[in-house]
């Protein structure tokens, strides 16, 4: 253990090779992670799940369900067969458009891992997506109720929704990555999906990181085949670590963001952690 108690990165992907990936987890000083539904063919049913769960690994490592079949936002996966498998269910990489399909899996009380950004491209044409997809989920949770976690939020006004949402009692967890803290679009040239932002974002997640509207840090770790991300365990506990060398967080609340909350969030989908 890196810090004297276990690190849990709750978004990571995998693709088809579990060994490799939590061999370099665990080399990077993460203890335990959460990987997500994409690998090829998805994770989205009970076959397919324990399949995966049987492949040797490094660390600790839970998979996500996709939310619908295929990830194609259409139909949901059979909720009730895979949900004592999985830490909670994702369609991570899609936005999930269809409400009323979000609304049906809120209410099966699982957790649910939202990816609310557009696609990379429509995400620079529009950084405003982020925020009013935010916004979309909040209506449907404070209707419905449920355990929504929001992925890898990256914009002042999306941290700006949370934390008022939370000040008026709404139940929602969210997280953001080191890339988001650390670089603007200016210092590093790379497609991640939600893409860099501006200064003010970068200040606006460290305050939400501070004043603990943001959760939890993960990694959104993406090795290749990729179209957008970064393969970042590495850097992962150096750039949360340099929040503490830079008096954004204190120690507590890095362990918080790294350890706490995360397990705090896996299990309050009814997964227990090892
Ligand atoms: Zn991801």
């Amino acid at each position: 253990m890196y810090f004297g108690y276990p690190v849990i990165d709750i978004h990571t992907h995998l693709r088809n090779d579990i060994a490799k990936h939590t061999r370099i987890a665990k080399a990077s000083g993460i203890d335990a992670l959460v990987y997500m539904a994409n690998c090829h063919p998805p994770l989205d049913n009970l076959e397919r799940i324990k399949q995966s769960l049987e492949a040797e690994r490094y660390c600790q490592a839970m998979p996500v369900s996709a939310i619908t079949k295929n990830l194609e936002g259409k139909e949901l996966v059979d909720i009730d067969e895979v949900k004592s498998l999985v830490v909670g269910f994702s369609d991570d990489g899609q936005y999930l458009e269809d409400l009323s399909l979000l609304q049906e899996i809120l209410k099966k009380q699982v957790l649910v891992m939202a990816h609310c950004s557009p696609s990379y491209e429509r995400g620079i044409e529009n950084p405003d997506l982020e925020t009013e997809f935010i916004k979309r989920y909040l209506n449907v949770l404070e209707k419905t109720g449920g355990k929504l976690h929001i992925q890898h939020v990256s914009k002042k006004e999306s941290v700006d929704l949370i934390r008022n949402a939370k000040k008026h009692g709404i139940n929602i967890t969210c997280e953001t990555c080191p890339h988001y803290f650390t670089y603007t679009y200016k210092d590093l040239d790379t497609k991640v999906n939600p893409p860099l932002a501006l200064e003010q974002d970068v200040l606006a997640i460290k305050e939400g990181l501070s004043d603990g509207t943001i959760d939890v840090i993960a990694s959104d770790y993406a090795p290749e085949p990729r179209k957008t991300g970064i393969a970042g365990f590495r850097s992962f506990i150096p750039l949360s670590y340099g929040l503490v060398s830079e008096g954004v967080l204190s120690e507590g609340q890095l362990k918080e963001k790294l350890h706490t909350n995360p397990k705090k969030i896996i299990e309050s989908g009814g997964y227990k952690l090892d």
